[in-house]
């Protein structure tokens, strides 16, 4: 009985070529087919079929590789599938080769009788199946030669069409390998990428690769990325992006183990933004919880089309006031140290801190979505949350606010003894109208704002992603976000609000 030492088959990696250039004549000539085999699969898969055995036994080839094509696509026709068996190396040169037929031999016992299984065990497909194609290189003719090949087979063949489930005919051709990264890395799940894939090629067989293939191909390649360590990786992808932008701002930290504990990052066009549109700095620490165990901190404004403008990201181990501390005093040097008049936040007490240690000068304001937000949670009397929001807006010099305030707490006595409402007036300062009307704030006050860049980190440890594709799709986003901002720009620059003649025509 013969043995095969190579149990595995060598998964080819080559492009389909899909791109294919239909003018190379067409020839019954097997050293000009293997040339094209690779680009012309479709036609060759027909002629393939016309060989005899004769006709393959006189064959040459140039590599051994061609022959290997050769012989795949001779498999794909009859219905079989190849595996790479074995080689002869003398001095660092191949000189022989053998192909045979997926069936080939038996699984070792060793597959057959493992102690604790996890999985189920596949179908046996091997039968010790003589069919093969031996290969050996000439010196003299500078050519691989067939040494012997038999097209005899011990089982039933693949019938029409279902050599696509064979393993030697599937491949993710290059194309579609980068397709699948890039729609993948914009949110497109991997069964619509396969569908896409599918519609594309026309049919599933003509796609060359199964949904699995696809899944694992997209796999591997996500385990190429992380193995260097995310942190690794995310640095790498920093500096990539330092040498398009020079003007890139980065500022990361590592603890012992040279793990990434902080990052942070602006680009030059967030930089000129933020000379611009700077004077109200919205500072929002998003996801507290996540699967990177880093909340992301949003440095925010607002443009002269109201829309949110991103200066700055960073994401941090903790929550700490020295994280803040941390990550404000990078935004400050990102910034050339020019402070932003006011603040606004969320109230976190760390963030507080942090803001009243960096920026002693800037106004800190409290958003109103969450003080709104708070009084919903924290009071529950019917009628006292439309009330607070009254008194919260309300008009005039502070003596107003004070007043209503005063008359809110007798409308609803009972309140006024709670924890919270004693503590939100200890900081009106930071949230009422009346305090806060000699402030500028670009008629924005609430960080509520960054909720589409929450979105993309909800949605990435949602997909379980990893730090560095977090990072890219954050890139993406604010880019997203730039982009709108340009446009609205444009159609101002392009376009003139529309007169309405004689408007006192129209009221008759
Ligand atoms: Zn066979």
């Amino acid at each position: 009985m013969s043995t095969y030492n190579v149990d595995e088959f060598v998964e080819e990696f080559s492009d389909d070529g899909s791109e294919a250039e239909s003018e190379i004549p067409r020839r019954r000539n097997i050293d000009l087919l293997c040339q094209v085999g690779v680009r012309l699969q479709q036609e060759i898969h027909e002629d393939v079929g016309q060989f005899s055995d004769a006709d393959i036994l006189d064959a040459r080839f140039d590599t051994d590789e061609e022959a290997y094509l050769f012989y795949n696509e001779y498999a794909k026709f009859k219905g079989f599938s190849v595996r790479k068996d074995h080689k002869t190396v003398i001095k660092g040169k191949t000189c022989r080769r053998r192909f045979i037929c997926s069936c080939a031999g038996q699984r070792a016992n060793k597959w057959s009788n493992l102690q604790r299984r996890r999985k189920k065990a596949r179908r046996l497909t091997r039968c010790d199946c003589p069919a093969l194609l031996n290969i050996v290189y000439s010196e003299e003719v500078n050519t691989w030669i067939v040494l012997d090949f038999k097209s005899e087979h011990s089982h039933v063949l693949a019938p029409t069409d279902g050599s696509q489930f064979l393993r030697s005919h599937r491949k993710v051709s290059v194309s579609n390998a980068l397709l699948a990264e890039g729609l993948y890395g914009l949110g497109v799940s991997k069964k619509k990428v396969m569908d896409l894939i599918v519609a594309r090629a026309g049919s599933h067989a003509a796609a060359g690769c199964t949904k699995r293939d696809l899944y694992n191909q997209m796999n591997r390649s996500r385990v190429e990325r992380i193995l260097d360590g995310d942190a690794n990786v995310v640095n790498a992808y920093m500096e990539d992006m330092s040498m398009n932008d020079p003007g890139f701002f980065k500022k990361h930290q590592v603890n012992e183990k040279q793990q990434l504990t902080k990052l942070f990052w602006s680009d030059s066009q967030s930089q000129e933004d933020y000379k611009l549109f700077g004077d109200v700095l919205l500072f929002d620490s998003t996801y507290r919880t996540n699967r990177y165990g880093m909340p992301l901190v949003v440095f925010a404004g607002v443009n002269n089309h109201r829309h949110t403008v991103i200066f700055a990201l960073a994401l941090m181990n903790t929550e700490t006031i020295e994280s803040y501390i941390w990550a404000l005093e990078a935004f400050i040097a990102a910034m050339d140290n020019v402070a932003p008049k006011s603040v606004i936040t969320d109230g976190d007490a760390a963030i507080r801190s942090s803001i009243e240690t960096v920026l002693p000068n800037s106004k800190h304001w409290l958003c109103v979505w969450h003080v709104v937000q708070n009084s919903l949670t924290n009071v529950r009397t019917q009628g006292f949350h439309k009330d607070f929001v009254d008194v919260m807006f309300c008009k005039g010099p502070p003596e107003n606010f004070e007043k209503k305030w005063g008359e809110l707490l007798t409308k609803f006595n009972n309140v006024a003894k709670k924890k919270w409402v004693h503590n939100i007036y200890l900081k009106k300062e930071m949230w009422a109208e009346g305090y806060l009307r000699e402030y500028f704030f670009a008629g924005c006050r609430s960080n509520q704002r960054c909720e589409s860049i929450n979105s993309v980190v909800r949605l990435c440890v949602k997909a379980g992603l990893t730090l560095i594709e977090l990072v890219e799709r954050l890139l993406i986003k604010v880019k997203h976000i730039r982009h709108r901002d340009f446009e609205a720009e444009a159609n101002t620059m392009m376009t003139r609000s529309a007169q309405i003649p004689n408007l006192s025509r129209i009221g008759e």
